[in-house]
Order: structure tokens, then C-alpha cells, then sequence
């Protein structure tokens, strides 16, 4: 009998600058496994509900083995789980979908994937950390602090957002969750006591790279390590202003291919193929002009 096809694939909308599918071919590939990895961008419209519903389906009944999900719908696709890890139940997103004993389950692997690529940086332990942003991928890397024992402090620009965030984190905050403004007198204040800078804005991403989530007319924090979710341009704003201030710097390609590999682990139950995943994510971001 012939290997069964492995049926991946991701939902959203837009998707055209997903680098997901290069990232699981070559996991597929490099394990020698029959599969492919399909985009399923189904427009945010009054029919989104009906096309989520179909495509899970699919993976009721088998046809698709595992699915991810992105903007708009980490939220939306939870109603349509039987069930949820607790890290997706506490965060709030799905953005891994498989069946377990049967019936769909939804988990987040951007927390974790966030958590093993940040091993890369010195971070001592209970940091004091500052988030920028306070969005669905700040939720993630929030969650996975708190679970860590660091010490968070969320800052945005809509102080409200940020506030509701760190009151559905409260059970599982040890400190309790600081917030400020975005804006540079506040940030001034505390950030040279930073120990951890993280953005989660989208701020500096391409085509929009002289931007920055950290305002241009304060200095750096002194000497926090500093991690920036965006991962396109490689050496954001963010991160080169970081380098010139002798602060040791990540972007966060590292922690899309780390999700990614965890995504794989949990459909294939196979120790994913990191070097080639991350491999392919650059190979494709060179391709498409997008350094
Ligand atoms: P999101 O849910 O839309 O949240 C974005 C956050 O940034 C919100 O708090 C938003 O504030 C804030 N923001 C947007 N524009 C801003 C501006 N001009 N000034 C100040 N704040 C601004 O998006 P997300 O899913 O959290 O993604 C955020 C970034 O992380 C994106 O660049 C995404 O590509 C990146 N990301 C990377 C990974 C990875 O694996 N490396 C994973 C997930 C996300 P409002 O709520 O007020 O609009």
C-alpha cells in the first residue's frame, strides 16, 4: 500500500505573504514525507462562517490533517473546537488545528514557539519585561511570560486594550500586569529598569521599515536584551537601533519557524526538520525582495 498523503494547510485572509507553505514543504521534503501545505484564504465576508465550517470538516473526517490559522480568524475558529490546549483556552487564538481522538482540537503554538526562540537571547530570569502592543500575538508572548515567571508590563496605544488584556492574565500573573501609554514620557520612566524589550506592533514591518514601535526621540533602555516579532525586514528599525546601542538583539523568523515546527510536531508526531524549515523561510524572503 502506498505512504498516505500528508494534507496541510492555512487559513486566513489575506494570505499572498504567508511564507507558512515554503516553511512545511520543506519540512515535508526534507523527511521525505507525501504531503502538501494549501493556503485557504476565505474572504472575512457573511460567507466566512460556512467556509470555516467546510474546511473543518475536512478535517473531521480526515481529508486535511492539520490546519493553521491567522488573521482574521485565531479567534473566530474557537467556537468550532471540541476542544482547546490550555495554553489557546487561556490566550484566547487558535492558530493550530488537528483532531485528537477524533474530534477537533485547537492549540497555540505561537506562545511556545515565542518561548524557545527567546532562549536565544541572555534573559535572566523574572525579567522585567516590556511588551509593545497589545494584540493577539502580545497575548501569546504575554501568556508565555507569565508562565515563565517573568515580570510583564504591557504598553500601547490604546491603554484600554492593554488594560483588558492584563485582567484576563491576572489569575496567572504572580505581579500583577503594569500598564502604560505608548508614548515616550512613560516609557521614559521605567526604561532603564527593562530587562526584556519585545515589540508586537506591527511597526517597522515591510514595505513600512523606517518605522518604529519604540519612539525615535528616546535612547534605548540601557541594557535590556530586545526581541522584535517582526520578522520582515530581518533587521528592523527596532533591532539595528538596538545593535547600535550594544543591546543583543532577535527578530522574531525564529519564532515563526519555531510555531511552524511545533504545528508539524503535533500533525506528524515527527521531530520537525528546524535548519531546512528556517532554511526556506529565508530562501523566500530573499526571493520576494522582502529584506
Ligand atoms: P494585531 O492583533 O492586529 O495587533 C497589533 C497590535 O499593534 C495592536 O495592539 C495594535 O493596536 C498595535 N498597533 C498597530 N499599529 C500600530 C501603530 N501604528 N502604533 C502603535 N500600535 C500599533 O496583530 P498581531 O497578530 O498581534 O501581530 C503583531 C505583529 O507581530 C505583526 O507584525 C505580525 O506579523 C507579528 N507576528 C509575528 C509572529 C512570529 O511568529 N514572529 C507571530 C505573530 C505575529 P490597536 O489594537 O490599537 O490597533
Amino acid at each position: 500500500m502506498g505512504e498516505k498523503q500528508i494534507n496541510l494547510g492555512l487559513i486566513g485572509w489575506p494570505l499572498e505573504h504567508s511564507l507558512s507553505p515554503q516553511i512545511h514543504q520543506a519540512a515535508l521534503r526534507e523527511l521525505g514525507l507525501k504531503g502538501k501545505y494549501c493556503l485557504y484564504a476565505i474572504e472575512n465576508n457573511g460567507l466566512r462562517e460556512q467556509a470555516i465550517t467546510d474546511l473543518l470538516e475536512h478535517v473531521a473526517n480526515e481529508k486535511i490533517q492539520g490546519l493553521n490559522v491567522t488573521l482574521p480568524y485565531k479567534q473566530i475558529v474557537l467556537s468550532h473546537m471540541a476542544s482547546l490546549t490550555p495554553a489557546a483556552a487561556r490566550i484566547g487564538a487558535v492558530n493550530t488545528i488537528r483532531l485528537n481522538k477524533g474530534l477537533l482540537q485547537g492549540e497555540n503554538t505561537d506562545a511556545a514557539g515565542f518561548m524557545n526562540d527567546l532562549k536565544e537571547l541572555p534573559v535572566a530570569s523574572k525579567a522585567n519585561t516590556l511588551i509593545l502592543g497589545a494584540g493577539g500575538a502580545a497575548r501569546a508572548v504575554i501568556f508565555s511570560l507569565l508562565e515563565a515567571g517573568h515580570l510583564v508590563t504591557i504598553a500601547a496605544r490604546d491603554p484600554q486594550k492593554a488594560q483588558a488584556v492584563a485582567n484576563s492574565f491576572s489569575c496567572i500573573a504572580k505581579v500583577p500586569i503594569r500598564v502604560l501609554p505608548l508614548e515616550s514620557k512613560a516609557l521614559s520612566a521605567i526604561k532603564d529598569d527593562l530587562d526584556l524589550l519585545i515589540n508586537a506592533t506591527p511597526l517597522g514591518m515591510s514595505p513600512h521599515k523606517d518605522t518604529c514601535a519604540w519612539p525615535k526621540i528616546l535612547t534605548m533602555p540601557k541594557h535590556a536584551c530586545v526581541y522584535d516579532l517582526v520578522y520582515t525586514p530581518a533587521n528592523t528599525m527596532l533591532i539595528q537601533r538596538a545593535q547600535l546601542a550594544g543591546l543583543p538583539a532577535r527578530s522574531g523568523l525564529g519564532m515563526l519557524v519555531e510555531q511552524a515546527a511545533l504545528a508539524f510536531e503535533s500533525w506528524t508526531k515527527k521531530t520537525a526538520p528546524r535548519s531546512a524549515m528556517y532554511q526556506a523561510a529565508i530562501d523566500s524572503i530573499q526571493k520576494r525582495n522582502l529584506r
